[in-house]
């Protein structure tokens, strides 16, 4: 049986960022992964805070050199409101930009030059089962062949995504408090952009609060267009090969037309109830990370920041533990990871419930204000010295309420 230090399940950004840190520190590292590249995955958008652990596991030159689409910041509109953040007006010091990429080829470059760091990765390769003990792992995957062979190694980290590989073997999914939600969603021509759009990701937040579209545009001239709501109507506009997306996208007012007569790249895709928790993010022999742990809501585009960043901070506490340190799971890894996802939940639990809405779309909003908010869109929600960070359970409804109260009393 092959042995190895470490096997990677998934080469998405989670799995390739964890496997090229783990090589960097001369370790022995085997991906296990089910598709062949380049495949299509959802999450085009991404936050300048993943740029710092591409840098770190030393994979950012590689996707510079694809020239993906630079993004600057993020619009959001309401109607006639509209709410523009830029990356450069931030209260953390930070990255102030970062990309907006068709996952094919982003994951794929990631990959190759994650290979080309040594990393053994191997597409076509679905694990099927896992024993975990404190001695060793051992791992059963199928190949292209349909032959089963098995792996063994000292650590596993389990970025297998959506797939949740060690989630649902060893039972540690646990429900979403948020409601069931989908997304309808294809690639457009958009011969009507403006330059200042091709910069930004735009959401257009309709049908009071409970569904928004997004359109993010990439460098070869196409965007990307979805629409999140709840289950029932996100399956309603899937009937007949995604008919009613079409046109809702084709004459949704707040468009202005810009994708009235363009060309649907392919047959609109839909995810649906993809919101899901886990018992715990860790067990003995193994760590997860990426969408593995939990994953909220498409709205602040964080999934792939937090698969990069749980990734590298996987791989560093799975290099500790290799070295024979007593690593603490607990409040080193997993306390960690779930302060940031708290913080996003809060931020989508204002997105749903209009409080966010109230507050960018006031007829003022403080300069201050508005930076420290942009930090946390910009995906810089360890920073505890901003406010709108450090009292994110509280913050947002409570300034929604004073805005609220302060714009009544001005009528
Ligand atoms: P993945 O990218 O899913 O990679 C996991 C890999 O594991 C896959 O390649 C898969 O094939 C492999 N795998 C699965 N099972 C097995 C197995 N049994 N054996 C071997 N390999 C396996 N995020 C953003 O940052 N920006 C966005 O704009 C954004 N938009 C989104 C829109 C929607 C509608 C949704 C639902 C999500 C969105 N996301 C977005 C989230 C994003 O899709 C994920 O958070 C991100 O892809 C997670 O990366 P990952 O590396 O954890 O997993």
């Amino acid at each position: 049986m092959q042995t190895v230090d470490v096997v990677v399940i998934g080469a998405g950004p989670a799995g390739t960022v964890a496997a090229s840190y783990l090589k960097k520190q001369g370790y022995n590292v085997t991906i296990l992964e089910k598709e062949k590249f380049p495949r299509f995955q959802i999450g085009e958008s991404l936050l300048p805070c993943c740029m710092e652990h591409l840098s770190e596991s030393g994979l950012l030159e590689a996707v510079e050199k694809q020239q993906f689409q630079k993004k600057t910041g993020a619009a959001f509109m309401l109607g006639e409101k509209r709410c523009e953040f830029f990356f450069t007006e931030q209260f953390t010091k930070g990255w102030t930009w970062t990309w907006q990429v068709k996952r094919a080829d982003f994951d794929s470059a990631l990959a190759e030059a994650t290979r080309e760091k040594g990393v053994d990765v191997n597409f076509e390769c679905e694990v099927l089962s896992v024993t975990c003990s404190a001695e060793k792992q051992v791992l059963e995957y199928r190949d292209i062949d349909g032959n089963t062979h098995k792996i063994e190694c000292r650590f596993i980290i389990d970025s297998s995504g959506y797939g949740r590989v060690l989630p649902r073997l060893f039972d540690l999914s646990k429900p979403s408090a948020f409601t069931p939600r989908g997304a309808i969603f294809s690639h457009l021509e958009d011969k009507n952009r403006s330059e200042k759009a091709s910069n930004n990701i735009f959401v257009h937040s309709f049908d009071n609060n409970k569904s928004w579209i997004w359109a993010i545009p990439f460098s070869d001239g196409s965007t990307s267009v979805g629409i999140v709501s709840d289950k029932e109507k996100v399956m309603e506009l899937a009937e007949n090969g995604g008919e009613k997306y079409k046109s809702f996208i084709r004459d949704f007012e707040d468009l202005n037309g810009r994708f009235k007569e363009s060309e649907f790249k392919f047959e609109p895709r839909n995810i649906l109830g993809y919101s899901v928790g886990v018992k715990t993010m860790f067990g003995e022999g193994f760590v997860l990370s990426g969408n593995s742990t939990e994953f909220l809501d498409p709205i602040f585009s964080s999934g792939v920041t937090f698969a990069t960043a749980s990734g590298l901070l996987s791989a560093k506490m799975t290099d500790r533990h290799l070295r024979g340190e007593k690593v603490d799971w607990k409040t080193e890894y997993e306390d960690v990871v779930q302060k940031g996802i708290n913080v996003f939940r809060s931020y989508v639990t204002g997105w749903y419930s209009g409080d966010f809405q109230t507050i960018i779309f006031a007829k003022t909003i403080d300069d201050d204000i508005k930076y420290q908010i942009c930090s946390v869109l910009a995906g810089y929600v360890w920073d505890h010295s901003n406010p709108f960070v450090k009292k994110h359970d509280t913050i947002l409804p409570t300034l929604a309420k004073v805005i609220k109260m302060r714009e009544k009393a001005q009528i």
